[in-house]
């Protein structure tokens, strides 16, 4: 009874790969995507666009070997400017470059995650440790960046990965109460979290008591911004915090 069932589940998920596969042919044929990188046509929806050429050119994060254990800096086991920060682990889906640049952009002017990246971030949230988390929390934007912006691609990366992983969403408990100032380029480390600390501030702290939250952003770059998130987390309750991002710029 439980193969039979198990079969029928099989033959659903086939057909809705079948499915996907015939969708992706007619939306290619009556709407060419072309690849925002090289300019050749993208054969699958689920690459968003950019082509499988051009992902293939994009470094992805395959295991957890030699990179930052907290941090998750590639090629270096302890990278030795992380300790400060309040989270316990980060991990990104890849760098910051190619398709992953690309796909971060294109998510700052339209609210979609293409397929790709989905497999991509649940991939590495069912990782350790970050497989622990219970809570999807996005970092929030302030209302007033809100309203001009129209959407917080953070939350829209939340919304992906809390259906994908089964994990409730929270996008009341963590509020941002200060604007900050855009990054300058060249501003450093300390500045960048000069800026941000206090800009977060936690609204219910009963909803996130002794829960471990997946906070989601699109880039992480010095970590200040996740850093200050996770200290307003941790100093209201939570247990651990742990940070996946799409990208990462170092
Ligand atoms: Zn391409
Ligand atoms: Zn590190």
């Amino acid at each position: 009874m439980f193969s039979h069932k198990k079969a029928q589940k099989a033959q659903k998920m086939n057909l809705t790969r079948a499915a996907e596969y015939i969708y992706d042919a007619v939306l290619t044929l009556a709407y060419p995507q072309i690849c925002v990188i090289c300019g050749q046509s993208v054969e699958q929806r689920r690459f968003g666009v950019v082509c499988e050429t051009c992902w293939k050119g994009t470094r992805i994060f395959t295991d957890e070997e030699g990179i930052c254990l907290k941090c998750g800096a590639p090629d270096q086991e302890r990278c030795g400017r992380c300790e400060e920060l309040a989270f316990t682990a980060a991990r990104a889906a890849g760098s910051y470059e190619g398709a992953l640049r690309e796909s971060v952009l294109l998510l700052k002017r339209q609210p979609y995650v293409p397929r790709h990246i989905e497999t991509l971030l649940t991939e590495v949230a069912r990782r350790e440790l970050l497989s622990r988390s219970t809570r999807v929390i996005p970092v929030p934007l302030h209302p007033k960046r809100l309203r001009t912006r129209g959407f917080n691609q953070a939350s829209i990366i939340g919304h992906t990965v809390s259906k994908a992983l089964a994990l409730p969403l929270d996008e009341v408990s963590l509020v941002r109460v200060s604007i900050t100032e855009k990054y300058r380029a060249g501003m450093d480390t300390k500045g960048r979290r000069d800026t941000v600390a206090g800009a977060f501030r936690v609204a219910c702290p009963r909803l996130i008591a002794g829960e471990d939250i997946l906070l989601v952003d699109d880039v992480f770059t010095t970590g200040a911004t996740v850093s200050a998130c996770a200290e307003a987390l941790i100093n209201s309750g939570a247990g651990n915090v742990f940070v996946l991002t799409v990208a990462r710029a170092r």
